[in-house]
């Protein structure tokens, strides 16, 4: 028999699949603080790497591709982070690194839209940054693409442009923490889900949005990514 409700469940966020008319149940959305070394990591180990961090977003702050962005309240300083967003399709706990794209379903192309006074506010006073980070359409997102169709991304340009000007402007090669050791990292810290995004982080360039910006999200060999903020 089917759970009944005292109230109407809200409807599960989602998005659209690349070629498909299924769409990706979200679950929750994880997020890797910064990611992005300046330079290309040709030469090897870097010996200031410190475990990844993370913060969440909810699931219900995704905006479809296409959709308008919201400029949100109580901020004058909203910022745009491009990243390339891996979606789970195999939970686990303690996931080896080398059998994390196991649990890989696909890729798209997200901006982890960032209200950096509030955010600056909070680390200053010590506080959680749900309130920098985590609010109303802070999650633009692309449709996703299966692996089964891109392959893994490990590298490749990742650009935004707003209003036409590139803005960002990286490779998939400078992260830091690759998608397999994070999503190793992340499971030891929760029990990851399918359903579950990571959003692995963003090259420099950040920048404040004003209302009437387009943002362009790109990364090779995904679907590009379009939101106006209004
Ligand atoms: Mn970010």
């Amino acid at each position: 028999m089917s759970t009944s409700y005292v109230i109407n469940p809200p409807e599960i966020p989602s998005l659209p699949v690349e070629g498909d008319s299924k769409r990706f149940a979200v679950n929750r959305i994880y997020c890797v603080g910064r990611n992005y070394a300046d330079h290309a990591r040709e030469m090897g180990h870097d010996p200031d790497r410190e475990p990844p961090f993370f913060f969440m977003k909810p699931a219900t702050a995704i905006v479809t591709e296409g959709k308008e962005m919201a400029y949100p309240a109580l901020s004058k300083d909203v910022h745009h982070e491009i990243e390339m967003v891996v979606a789970l399709g195999k939970g686990g706990a303690n996931i080896p690194a080398d059998k994390a794209l196991d649990h890989v379903w696909g890729y798209g192309v997200g901006l982890d839209m960032t209200r950096r006074d509030l955010q600056g506010e909070a680390k200053k006073m010590g506080r959680p940054w749900d309130t920098g980070k985590a609010f109303d359409q802070s999650a633009p997102c692309s449709a996703l693409v299966p692996v089964s169709q891109c392959g893994h991304l490990a590298k490749g340009r990742i650009y935004l442009k707003v209003n036409g000007q590139v803005k960002q402007d990286g490779d998939l090669a400078m992260m830091i923490w690759n998608v397999p050791d994070t999503i190793a990292y992340l499971s030891t810290l929760f029990t990851l889900m399918p359903g579950d995004l990571i959003f692995s982080g963003t090259p420099a360039g950040v920048a404040a949005v004003a209302r009437g910006d387009v943002l362009e999200g790109h990364v090779d060999g995904l679907p590009a990514l379009k939101t106006k903020i209004i």
